[in-house]
């Protein structure tokens, strides 16, 4: 409906992560007549309205032209037209595109509000376990193995439960990383496939995951969220890749290796790697 008057709102609106009974009833109705629809996949998002009789305008927003579909939008929302944001699935601006667009109706003074619902960060943190009064959605881990590590270094003294998204093929990866920086026995959660068939929760040391990620094919298929215990003592949370990266930062690389060796046990040579592969990163 259009009022010159008065702008449109921005609804932003969650949908099923897999299981389409979890289509909320605000957020079927919401869909089925706002008269424009902005969204990741256009076809995959048409699925969901089975009952719509008036016509609906599609927008597409993703990652690439977010920028460029903004000031259509923007501009019909200021004309008094409604717009629903919505993503491939679960709650829009969740590792998915629409920051940018939420960001300018805000700042031209335009209703932003929420039709709140799945998401996958905050369904795998129900069931995982682990502490939530205070948490770190840290998305996706950068997909070069090398960078990945340097990240996880950053992360690996933070007291938070830390979630990470990832596609399931990537876990024995991911798991392996996390595992060498963290510390092997440190307890995770993997989460795989939520609301859907072939849902699994389990919780276990990170190096165990890992075993068993990498062992049974059918866990790396589908999508995963790790939720990971945060560090529960400053002191062993210092290991060996971070002790590693600050020696190599404040010590020649032979000297590093050897006080790297001294403190931790390696022998000197797998020392001297670890140091190497550090100044590399750096
Ligand atoms: N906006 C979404 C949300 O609210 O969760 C997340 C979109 S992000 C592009 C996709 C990632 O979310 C997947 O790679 C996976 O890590 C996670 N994910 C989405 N659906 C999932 C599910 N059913 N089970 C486990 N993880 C899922």
């Amino acid at each position: 409906m259009t009022d010159t008057s008065a702008p449109g709102t921005l609804w932003v609106v969650a949908t099923p992560i897999g299981n389409l009974d979890d289509f909320t009833p605000r957020a079927r109705a919401l869909l089925e007549s706002t008269a424009v629809i902005a969204a990741e996949d256009t076809r995959v998002s048409s699925r969901l309205l089975t009952e719509r009789r008036e016509p609906v305008q599609w927008v597409s927003l993703h990652e690439h032209n977010e920028s460029r579909a903004i000031d259509g939008l923007i501009e019909q929302l200021t004309a008094g037209t409604d717009v629903a944001l919505i993503s491939d699935a679960g709650t829009p601006l969740i590792s998915d595109p629409g920051y940018r667009l939420v960001s300018a109706a805000h700042a031209a003074g335009i209703p932003v509000r929420t039709v709140p619902g799945p998401s996958a960060a905050t369904a795998a943190l129900s069931v995982a376990g682990l502490p939530t009064d205070r948490f770190l959605f840290a998305g996706f881990l950068p997909a070069r193995a090398s960078a990945r590590r340097k990240h996880l270094r950053e992360l690996a003294r933070r007291h938070e439960t830390l979630v990470f998204y990832a596609p399931a093929r990537d876990l024995p990866a991911v798991l392996d990383d996390l595992a060498a920086v963290f510390g092997p026995s440190r307890m995770a959660t993997l989460c795989r496939e939520l609301t859907k068939l072939h849902e699994t929760v389990r919780r276990d040391a990170l190096e165990a995951l890992r075993d068993w990620t990498r062992d049974d094919p059918d866990q790396q298929r589908g999508e995963a969220v790790l939720v990971v215990a945060g560090s529960d003592d400053p002191e062993r949370a210092i290991n060996i890749d971070a002790l590693a990266m600050e020696l190599a930062r404040e010590l020649p690389p032979s000297r590093a290796a050897k006080v790297l060796a001294r403190l931790t046990g390696l022998d000197r040579q797998t020392a001297w790697q670890r140091i190497e592969a550090i100044r590399s990163e750096d």
